[in-house]
């Protein structure tokens, strides 16, 4: 009985296809909707400070902004962000997106910041706005 389901069971499998990729030695295929790091557009952020009042992990913080002169604009603290997307779903002015780019390690927390990690621009894909919640207007 337990031989038979097993036999059974390893037949099945040798006609599937895997379920894991080969990355990284093949391109990376994201499911739809992936939740990759919140980038910001800076030219759209007022300093609301909304986001960083709703992330849940703490992951935001204000502070002055040199590119702008801006009183406040948030700096994100990727090492923190558990990539929920709450930021981007608060962000009333569509200063957020939530970018596909995913490989982003560094050496240590202290550079796992928007200030440091900088995501080059051409991995910045055109934002595909996530579906938004059945709660927002
Ligand atoms: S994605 Fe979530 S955890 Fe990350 S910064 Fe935005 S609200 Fe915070
Ligand atoms: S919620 Fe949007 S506009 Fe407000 S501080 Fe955050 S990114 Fe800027």
């Amino acid at each position: 009985m337990w031989l038979g389901s097993t036999i059974k069971e390893i037949l099945k499998n040798l006609s599937e296809s895997p379920v894991t990729s080969a990355y990284p030695f093949a391109e990376a295929v994201l499911p739809e909707n992936f939740r990759g790091i919140p980038i910001l557009l800076i030219d759209k952020c007022t300093g609301c400070s909304l986001c960083a009042k709703d992330c849940p992990s703490d992951a935001i913080k204000m502070i002055p902004d040199e590119r702008t002169k801006r009183k406040q604009a948030p700096r994100f603290d990727y090492w923190k962000c558990i990539r929920c997307a709450q930021c981007y779903y608060s962000c009333r002015y569509g200063a957020l997106f939530i970018s596909d780019a995913f490989e982003l390690a560094t050496c240590c927390k202290e550079t796992a910041t928007s200030e440091y990690l900088h995501v080059p621009e051409p991995l910045i894909p055109e934002p595909t706005p996530l579906k938004r919640k059945k709660t927002d207007t």
